[in-house]
């Protein structure tokens, strides 16, 4: 049962400690998960040298998720919408199924936090990581969710072509000036914080007893987390369990097995402070 997460650059990379952890709550023998280094130019070789091998599963991580999404022979509906695949599983016939657990990782973990039906949602961004948790965040019947990005033209696109599918839930795009409102739920899938960079928001954007969530992680606090405190937010989470919850998620994919997420956050977070 061999598996790995393929990236460039991937050295980084916590997701062999997450699985290792996953595998030993099952006694499962033969489990073993490696980080693998594609070149950027042979993400596809990649992959079939290590079904080749006998591989039977990867998690893909930046800058693949697209390629992985062509790859795959099959998609789940939620990869499809999402038009990225961070999961593959190599399945009995030899092809290959492509999922994406990004979403059901990020609702996972908002929800040991706060409930999301009936709430206002902000997203921030319209890259890869929000274009996957958008349908996600949508099933949980939020009251509307308005999707905020730097470059406004992508977040209007990408709001108009998933409107179809939220059932029934209002999604809109717009740049960030023009985000008007408080929000219960407020949620950075920028990349802004990796820089230490904040996000230009307006004043009062977080309603009374709002959640602030940076996908981000890090040792300390984020960029957008420190912006939230400042804004008199006390419910401030980062996306160390987002991390988890996707992995778990994929997973229970591969081996049909639900792992038990809280003592390996818990693990990864002490790991972290560390
Ligand atoms: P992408 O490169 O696909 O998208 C980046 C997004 O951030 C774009 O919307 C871009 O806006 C915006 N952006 C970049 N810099 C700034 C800035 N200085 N100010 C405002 N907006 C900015 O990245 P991803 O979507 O893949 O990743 C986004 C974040 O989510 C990263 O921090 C990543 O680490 C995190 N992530 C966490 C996961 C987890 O499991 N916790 C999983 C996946 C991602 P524009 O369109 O204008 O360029």
């Amino acid at each position: 049962m061999r598996y790995v997460v393929i990236g460039n650059p991937i050295a980084h990379s916590k997701s062999p400690q997450i699985h290792a952890a996953f595998a030993a709550q099952f006694a499962l023998a033969g489990f073993g998960y490696e980080r693998l280094l594609a070149p950027l130019e042979d993400f596809d070789g990649t992959v079939r040298r290590f079904m080749a091998e006998g591989g039977r599963g990867c998690n893909v991580t930046v800058p693949f998720k697209e390629a992985a999404y062509e790859l795959a022979t099959h998609l789940t509906e939620r990869a499809a919408a999402a038009g990225a695949v961070n999961t593959l599983k190599v399945q009995e016939d030899g092809t290959l199924l492509g999922d994406n657990t990004d979403g059901a990782g990020l609702v996972a973990d908002l929800l040991r936090h706060t409930s999301l039906a009936g709430k206002r949602v902000l997203v921030l961004g319209a890259g890869g990581a929000a274009r996957g948790v958008l349908l996600p965040l949508a099933g949980q019947q939020p009251a509307a969710i308005l999707l905020a990005n730097r470059t406004a033209a992508k977040a209007v696109d990408l709001a108009a072509q998933l409107q179809a599918h939220t059932k029934n839930v209002p999604l809109r795009g717009c740049g960030f000036a023009g985000i008007e409102g408080a929000f219960d739920v407020v949620i950075n899938a920028t990349s802004a914080s990796l820089g230490g960079e904040r996000v230009p928001l307006p004043a009062r954007v977080f309603a009374s007893g709002a959640l602030a969530y940076d996908m981000m992680y890090g040792k300390g606090e984020t960029a957008f987390l420190a912006q939230a405190r400042e804004a008199g937010v006390t419910q401030r989470v980062d996306g160390l369990g987002m991390l988890v919850g996707q992995a778990a998620e994929a997973f229970r994919l591969w081996t049909g097995h639900t792992p038990d997420v809280t003592p390996v956050l818990e693990m990864m977070r002490a790991g972290l402070a560390a």
